[in-house]
């Protein structure tokens, strides 16, 4: 959880934001994610929103059946925010469920380390 508090993970956002020895640094918009490479791969489309890989719809189904168990509040307040606004909530969450969300930060973020990242062609350095 810290890590992904400090930016200190492996998502495309991060990553591709600064130039490597075999390619160049990528606009934020085109650090798109590995999976559905349809959004810029951020932590909460990672975390919240990317149905293209099943281990990570499965991830979030289980968390929300658990958050929900703990705070049941918690399913009415993610209809009327943002993606980024609801990863806000559960990351202050205070109802037994921040253990949860960290179990779930780090499996998330394994399943996208079990990929390899997509960088655009363009900015690859032959
Ligand atoms: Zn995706």
């Amino acid at each position: 959880m810290t890590r992904l508090l400090l930016g200190d993970h492996n998502l495309s956002v991060e990553r591709l934001r600064y130039p490597s020895r075999y390619r160049s640094a990528v606009p934020r918009d085109l650090r798109l994610c590995r999976f559905c490479r349809a959004e810029v791969e951020d932590e909460a489309h990672a975390l919240l929103d990317c149905d293209a890989h099943a281990r990570l719809r499965d991830l979030r189904e289980e968390l929300m059946q658990v958050a929900t168990k703990l705070d049941p509040g918690l399913y009415a307040r993610r209809a009327g925010c943002t993606s980024l606004d609801f990863l806000i909530i559960l990351l202050r969450s205070r109802r037994a469920l921040v253990h949860n969300v960290a179990r779930f930060i780090y499996q998330v973020l394994n399943v996208y380390d079990g990929e390899p990242r997509f960088v655009p062609l363009v900015f690859r350095v032959p």
